[in-house]
């Protein structure tokens, strides 16, 4: 981002309108993440249910004994299988909720769905699965496909069991063994569990007054209702839609909406940084000339990303704290104020380009990128009813209400995001001496690398937090997928029953944990959304691990060259322990 040499009173000002825009948002809403159920049952129910698939195949128990088991068919598991796999460990099931593998990939259909992460990077084992993607960004069918490919290849299906929740996971101390329940009364039992369940795969909803009593059809941007929009959503023409929410998802259903329905009115609450997606098939010369091995040396570079310049250093060493979070800030605001100039150029309507303007820092919220999004906006059939931070409140037989207006709808999408999952797990999980997982994390989350916890042997976290954040979600998983197959593959080769982060392994991270995330106030500073808990205060150790990806890496690496500090090995039943 450019220096610029505007005075400082400018940037100040927009700080102001930073804070004013932030505040109002707070006071308007309930506090925290009460404002949300996830809770998705009774009346509600009709929100969650799988549209891929009506009813569970019946199925008799299962009861039986697996080296490997994964909560979740979704990336984590499928790359970390491939990993397994290469280590020769083959006795591999996977409990999943859908009805196939692909987790976000399989509920997240919505027309429109893409990635905005370069597909050569994000889609996982290219070169293991010997593919390469037909454009520099993977549409959702792509992605998905990929995923169920991945899981031919390691014969995945063998043992997997679909239309399954996990309920209950818990230790064994006679067997030294986990057993894991389910909604469908399995009694599994697996000597690793890895928790695979993803961070954001519970929707949620907005409590909104007077929900049920909307009389037309409506559902969640992850349970796209094709029967009723039709695949190409050519049911929608004679339609009035109506969708709530302008996050990620919304930012990319819309234009599709924009295009095909009769009319579309966007409820929005607070506006997304929309900045530029272009897209291009695959060069399919560059794709021939690729050598074997290529995707893994694209992630080499992204490890060994590029170290400050001593020049630079020794000028950013110069400055003083204060100053150094000027400078940040200030670049960050001529960023946001590059994407305020981008929607003035492209909404022709004054009013609405000013309604669509993101009044917070970059990453406060998930950036956003699409070329079609703010086009949309002045299609003759699209209104914004920008609600200045109030949101919708109520909704009514006919539609959403706002300003004591009833918004007439045939079809109303919720695409109001996911429950956050804070510590990587889903299901009730009971560790050593009868201890529950979320009873330990009480006082704050106890990790070793966001992976590990202490006192819960042969227990693997992917995803979750103190963990390191990345925007390619999938870079990290990898690390993290690595780093558990190489610690499966130590306690099997050296006839290790059990491995279990040490206390003082826990100690020494949680405090690396809480020394990175000490910088800065700006998260709190950020206008609320799921990124900052809703603007909830929460305790310093209850996020990622912000020393870096690079530096994460590296821990991992020195935890794996030196295992016996960082963990209690059990060679046979009870060493462990
Ligand atoms: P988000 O949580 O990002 O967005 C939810 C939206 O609903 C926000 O705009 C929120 O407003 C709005 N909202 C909630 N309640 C109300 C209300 N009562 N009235 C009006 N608006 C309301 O969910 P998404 O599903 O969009 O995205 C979740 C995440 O999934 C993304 O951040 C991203 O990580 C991932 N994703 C990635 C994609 C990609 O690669 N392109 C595509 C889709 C999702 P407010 O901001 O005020 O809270």
């Amino acid at each position: 981002m450019p220096r610029t040499s505007r005075p400082q009173s400018y940037y100040d000002d927009i700080k102001t309108k930073f804070k004013e825009e932030r505040d109002k948002r707070l006071t308007y809403r309930p506090p925290g993440t009460a404002q949300y159920t996830s809770e998705l049952t009774g009346e509600l129910d009709k929100y969650s249910t799988d549209p891929w698939r009506k009813e569970a195949p019946r199925r008799e128990p299962i009861n039986d004994q697996v080296e490997v088991l994964f909560i979740g068919g979704g990336f984590s598991a499928l790359l970390t299988s491939g990993r397994l796999h290469e280590r020769g460990i083959e006795n591999i099931r996977i409990v999943e909720r859908g009805s196939d593998v692909g987790g976000t990939w399989y509920w997240n259909r919505y027309p429109g769905a893409a990635c905005d992460v370069v597909s050569y990077d994000y889609l996982p084992l290219l070169d293991e699965m010997d593919y390469v993607p037909v454009n520099h960004y993977s549409r959702g069918p792509e992605i998905f496909s990929h995923c169920q490919a991945i899981a031919r290849k390691y014969n995945l299906y063998d043992l997997a069991v679909f239309g399954t929740t996990v309920t209950e996971t818990f230790w064994n101390e006679e067997e030294q063994l986990w057993h894991v329940k389910t909604d469908r009364d399995d009694d599994m039992r697996a000597q690793f569990v890895i928790c695979a369940n993803g961070t954001l795969a519970k929707p949620k909803l907005s409590l909104i007054e007077g929900m049920n009593k909307f009389k037309g059809h409506a559902f969640h941007s992850s349970r796209w209702d094709y029967e009723y929009t039709g695949e190409h959503l050519e049911h929608l023409k004679d339609k009035r839609v109506g969708i709530i929410g302008t996050g990620a998802s919304a930012v990319q259903i819309v234009p599709e909406l924009g295009k095909t329905a009769k009319s579309l009115t966007v409820f929005q609450r607070t506006p997304s940084s929309i900045d530029v997606r272009d897209d291009w098939p695959t060069d399919p010369n560059w794709a021939r000339r690729l050598q074997p091995g290529w995707q893994a040396k694209r992630r080499e570079k992204t490890l060994a990303a590029v170290e400050m310049s001593p020049e630079k250093r020794a000028e950013l060493d110069a400055l003083t704290p204060e100053e150094k979070v000027r400078r940040q800030e200030n670049s960050n605001i001529n960023h946001m104020m590059r994407i305020h100039k981008r929607i003035d150029e492209i909404v022709e309507d004054k009013a609405t380009a000013e309604a669509l303007k993101p009044w917070y820092m970059f990453m406060c919220k998930r950036p956003c990128f699409h070329n079609e999004y703010l086009p949309t906006f002045n299609l003759p059939n699209v209104t914004l009813i920008d609600t200045q931070g109030k949101g919708i409140t109520e909704i009514g037989e006919r539609g959403p209400i706002f300003d004591g207006v009833e918004h007439e709808l045939d079809l109303l999408v919720y695409a109001t995001g996911f429950e956050v999952q804070i510590t990587g797990i889903y299901n009730s999980i009971v560790g050593v001496g009868g201890q529950n997982l979320q009873d330990k994390y009480a006082d704050g989350i106890r990790t070793l690398l966001g992976i590990h916890t202490s006192g819960f042997p042969n227990l693997f976290i992917m995803g979750g937090y103190q963990a390191s954040f990345q925007f390619n979600l999938t870079d990290m998983l990898q690390t993290q997928g690595d780093h558990i197959a190489a610690c499966i593959d130590h306690a099997r080769t050296h006839g290790y029953q059990t491995i279990d982060a040490t206390e003082a392994a826990e100690d020494w991270w949680v405090q690396e944990v809480i020394h990175h995330r000490g910088k800065t106030s700006r998260s709190e500073d950020c206008t609320p959304g799921y990124y900052n808990f809703e603007g909830a205060e929460n305790r310093r150790q209850d996020g990622n691990y912000n020393g870096g990806f690079r530096r994460y890496f590296q821990h991992q690496g020195e935890v794996r060259s030196d295992m016996a500090h960082y963990f209690h090995l059990g060679k046979t039943k009870g060493e462990a322990l």
